[in-house]
């Protein structure tokens, strides 16, 4: 089966699509980055596992990219080695250390003064799982506006207006 033309989305570079919206050359460099990344949050197993900020430079891409894929559930059980910092007070802090996008300390707080309830990574994962289905959905939705007006198009202006 060949797959459609389309721009990379990394080096938008043109390349025929087959299963990634990425071509091939940046597909094997993520894979090559993946595998340093897991391999060094493994080996920072023994000291207290490695900070977000110190990965993205070791492994050359961005903090955001290594919090996606860590949001992604991607890292799988290496994930509980990742150090992130906390919004709030900034200190790093393993998964086992933190609730969500907080420290336990500011995360108890913050629940306290605003009586915000402070999500943990599960309920992040399945909120982003949930809005990824929303916007797959739309965009279904929005296709079968499309085909819809085409087909009124074509009833309206093709064939019955022919069949007169
Ligand atoms: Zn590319
Ligand atoms: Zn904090």
């Amino acid at each position: 089966m060949v797959g459609t033309v389309m721009n990379c989305k990394k080096c938008n570079k043109i390349f025929q699509q087959r299963l990634h919206p990425i071509c091939p050359a940046c597909l094997q460099r993520e894979d090559q980055q993946f595998t340093n990344l897991y391999r060094l949050l493994q080996n920072s197993a023994g000291f207290g596992g490695i900070d977000i900020n110190t990965l993205a430079v070791r492994v050359g891409m961005s903090a955001d990219q290594i919090e996606k894929w860590y949001m992604e559930g991607r890292l799988s059980t290496a994930g509980l080695f990742l150090k992130m910092p906390c919004q709030s007070c900034g200190s790093m802090c393993g998964e086992h250390q933190r609730k969500g996008r907080y420290c336990l300390k500011c995360s108890e707080m913050t629940a306290n003064q605003a009586g915000v309830e402070v999500k943990t990574v599960q309920e992040l994962q399945r909120e982003e799982a949930n809005e990824q289905r929303r916007l797959q959905q739309e965009s279904l939705l929005r296709q079968n506006r499309l085909n819809l007006a085409k087909k009124e198009e074509t009833s309206r202006f093709g064939f019955t207006v022919r069949q007169r």
